[in-house]
């Protein structure tokens, strides 16, 4: 089996290196670094951002903690090499995994020339290949409208964050859906006067109500402005340079010293010659998948963020390992589909977000009968300790049966915690289960038994 794979970011090399563990014949193309825009531009630079500048923030959990607060200071060349550093020992240890299940990597650019040939052009020229099962996992990049041109100084996408060229003393964020919450937290963390643009009348649209009211008296409590119900229409430069100037369409108007744009991304499906192999994507870009990333072609794939399905890179790796079994057939064997509904996700703010499965609104909507139970970290010994008492655990679960549905987590170590309720949704589990299991104390987790309960 030919398989060729155009994108080497979380969802190629996963379906790379899984393909040739069950025998396929693997050639991936990556024009940049394997480990993909994941690993360069967005999760692990911008947590690694978020790492620095929360153990900038720590002070003010430590002076409480019978600790005197020191003011520490950011070296900019040491925390640029700490980024590129854990970027280029991840990107490392990935091409070496390729190597070591003997997967063919070219360096260089793909494009579908037929339906069963792709070309590849990099520094050692063009190679033309062939393939029986293609898979294109190209991610995407930032979104940029066309009223405000990004010069990667003062005015950023999230790309030119890690660290910028000069650190903002105030930014203004546009966009307050997952990635722009984030920035707010990593550039209010490391001290800057940050405004943030939200278009509703509330940050985190599509999220529990609840859960965003929390995040948002943190921002206010760090002197956060927030800008509610504005659009954002233009950003542009201060006639000195030295700054940006944001208007919104209700004639508000911010000037800080950088904006940044967090409005999103579009997928990298131009440029491909999907054409001549007969891809179609949808309105927006996107390319449109089965339950198993089939497109409409039957032996070409699609995954991770050009399939439009959620945009994370823990799905994108797993749509990259169902690829795989398809190609080599598992399928037919024993195969659990992919359910995007059960994916947890985060929000690395302070303090942390996550949740997985149903939400509470969705039941409510949909007019399902549900079980909600609460319970505040103020009530669990770790939390004391930790003089960190934010935030709480909720579980939604069927009432009759017990089934654990989903929950959200608002608190330390959120994203690391809601694993226990992402194993419960995703393996049927009953609340029963978690209360049953014999777990640490004193833990926060301690809240989730009690949740349960
Ligand atoms: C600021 C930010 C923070 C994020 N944080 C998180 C997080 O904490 N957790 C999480 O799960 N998700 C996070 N995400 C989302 C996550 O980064 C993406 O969902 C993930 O990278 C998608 O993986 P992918 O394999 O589809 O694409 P990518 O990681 O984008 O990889 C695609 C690869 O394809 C290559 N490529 C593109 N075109 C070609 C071509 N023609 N030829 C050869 N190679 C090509 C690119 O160079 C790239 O290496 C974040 C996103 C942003 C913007």
């Amino acid at each position: 089996m030919r398989f060729v794979i155009i994108g080497g970011g979380p969802a190629g090399y996963q379906a790379a290196t899984y393909a040739a563990r069950l025998g396929a014949q693997v050639t991936v193309i990556e024009r940049d670094v394997y480990g993909g825009a994941a690993n360069l531009w967005d999760c692990i630079p911008s947590k690694t951002m978020i790492a620095t500048g929360g153990a900038m923030s720590e002070g003010r959990r430590l002076s409480g903690m019978g600790l005197v607060q020191s003011s520490p200071v950011v070296d900019t060349e040491a925390l640029t090499s700490r980024i590129n550093g854990i970027a280029n020992d991840l990107n490392g240890d990935i091409v070496k995994l390729l190597q070591s299940q003997g997967v063919r990597m070219i360096d260089g650019t793909g494009r579908f020339t037929g339906p069963n040939s792709i070309e590849a052009t990099g520094p050692n020229g063009t190679e033309s290949i062939e393939f029986d099962k293609a898979l294109v996992s190209t991610g995407s990049r930032p979104r940029i409208p066309d009223w405000c041109e990004p010069d990667g100084d003062r005015i950023l996408t999230t790309r030119d964050c890690y660290p910028p060229k000069v650190f903002p003393d105030s930014i203004t964020v546009v966009g307050s859906g997952v990635t722009g919450v984030e920035f707010v937290h990593m550039f209010s963390s490391f001290g800057a006067e940050v405004t943030l643009v939200v278009s509703r009348q509330h940050v985190l649209p599509g999220k529990d109500p609840e859960v965003a009211g929390v995040l948002e008296d943190d921002f206010l409590r760090r002197g956060v402005k927030l800008l509610k119900g504005a659009r954002a229409e233009s950003i542009e430069r201060t006639d000195d340079g030295d700054g940006t100037i944001v208007k919104c369409d209700d004639g508000r108007v911010v000037r800080s010293t950088h904006a940044v744009l967090a409005i999103g991304s579009v997928p990298n499906t131009d440029e491909l010659g999907l054409e001549a192999a007969g891809v179609e994507l949808d309105d927006w870009g996107y390319i449109p998948i089965n339950h198993h990333c089939v497109t409409n072609q039957t032996h070409i794939y699609a995954a991770g963020d050009v399939s439009g399905k959620l945009p994370l890179a823990s799905v994108a790796s797993m749509q990259g390992r169902k690829v795989a079994e398809h190609v080599m057939g598992l399928h037919t064997i024993e195969h659990r589909h992919l359910d995007y509904d059960k994916a947890a996700s985060a929000i690395f703010t302070e303090p942390e977000i996550a949740d997985v499965g149903l939400a509470e609104a969705e039941a409510f909507a949909s007019g399902r009968k549900i079980r909600v139970t609460k319970v505040p970290f103020s009530t669990t010994a770790k939390a004391l300790i930790n003089n960190d008492p934010r935030g709480f655990v909720k579980i939604i679960s069927d009432p009759a049966t017990g089934e654990v549905l989903g929950g959200s987590i608002v608190g330390r170590h959120a994203a690391e915690l809601i694993s226990v309720i992402a194993l419960a949704v995703t393996a049927n589990l009953r609340v029963s289960d978690i209360v049953e299991s014999l777990l640490v104390h004193p833990a926060l987790s301690e809240a989730l038994a009690e949740a349960a309960e």
